[in-house]
């Protein structure tokens, strides 16, 4: 069984699943004290049609997570599914490079960990939303102490209600080892773990490593050129899948059909500077698994080890 915004599904039933997409990126705070600022139509047309576009593909679940600080809201999601029949699966937890509010700088490990359960096993934002799994970050400042604050409180909320956790990593500055010996050090069964960005390097090695402990890694960031081009990409998916690691593999873009980071204009100059390529919620099934297919490291079977049992395994165990 798994918590949608839907309701509860059969894990069964899960069916095509992208595990890393956002339907809408923004800062509440932002939002909330200037929401004028903000096209709410615009956001949610976008976030219609990008959804859209992958239930074309065969998509029947997406797995959003945005956590505090991305601007989450279980109601803007719960429209989205009702209105494409996608279901979308939504998380707790707090995206933070090094920032907390006082709120939590004041309390401790344990009662961070408390609201995430509460998310978890209540509802979410005055819902009966639940949230399905965990979500925390490590970027570019390292596994600081705050960040490290908020991994271990997802790791007990991990313990205590047996979710799975999704880490945002920074390959190039080597977070995902030390993210994973939190989760170890807290007890956390690192077959529930998914470190992401984890495609963000092409050095095979490194991402081997992690798989050696037991965690799924994420090739999750397809299109985004800025961290690395899609070939190159395609040539570490390549050489994981050679030395026989499609079970531990997610494959997904981390699209975000409306993200306030840059200014509107942003986008198109991303593009025209190869910052970003082809970016949206298509992309692995358009050009990204025709080019793995070709390479002869993807058939029907090793697709539906990714798309289908990967996700439901690691939600669901
Ligand atoms: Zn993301």
């Amino acid at each position: 069984m798994l918590k949608t915004v839907q309701g509860p599904v059969d894990a069964d039933e899960l069916g095509m699943v992208l595990i890393h997409e956002h339907l809408r990126f923004r800062d509440e705070a932002v939002a909330d004290e200037w929401p004028d600022r903000y096209d709410g139509q615009a956001e949610l047309d976008a976030a219609l049609q990008a959804v859209g576009a992958a239930k074309s593909r065969g998509v029947q679940t997406i797995v959003d997570p945005t956590a505090m600080f991305g601007g989450r809201d279980v109601r803007f999601m719960a429209r989205v599914a009702e209105q494409t029949g996608v279901r979308v699966v939504a998380c707790t937890g707090i995206y933070s490079y090094d920032y907390l509010p006082h709120y939590f700088e004041n309390r401790d490990v344990d009662v961070m960990a408390e609201h995430f359960v509460s998310d978890l096993q209540q509802g979410i934002q005055g819902t009966e939303i639940r949230a399905a799994f965990l979500k925390c970050a490590a970027d570019a400042p390292g596994v600081t102490e705050r960040v490290e604050k908020i991994h271990r409180a997802v790791a007990r909320a991990s313990v205590q209600t047996g979710a799975p956790i999704m880490a945002h990593s920074m390959p190039a500055v080597a977070t995902g080892p030390r993210q994973v010996e939190i989760f170890e050090e807290e007890g956390v069964d690192l077959a529930r773990v998914q470190i992401a960005h984890c495609g963000d390097t092409d050095d095979v090695d490194y991402i081997e490593r992690l798989i050696e402990k037991g965690v799924y890694v994420g090739l999750d960031r397809y299109g985004l050129e800025m961290f690395l081009p899609i070939e190159r990409r395609n040539a570490t998916a390549a050489e994981l899948l050679r030395r026989g690691h499609a079970q531990r593999l997610i494959i997904s873009q981390d699209y975000c059909a409306t993200i306030d980071w840059f200014p509107p204009e942003a986008e198109a100059v991303f593009e025209s500077q190869g910052a970003i390529r082809n970016w949206s919620m298509t992309l692995v099934f358009d050009e990204v698994l025709p080019s793995l297919r070709e390479l002869g490291v993807i058939d029907d079977a090793v697709f539906s080890t990714i798309f289908v049992e990967n996700p439901r395994r690691w939600l669901t165990a």
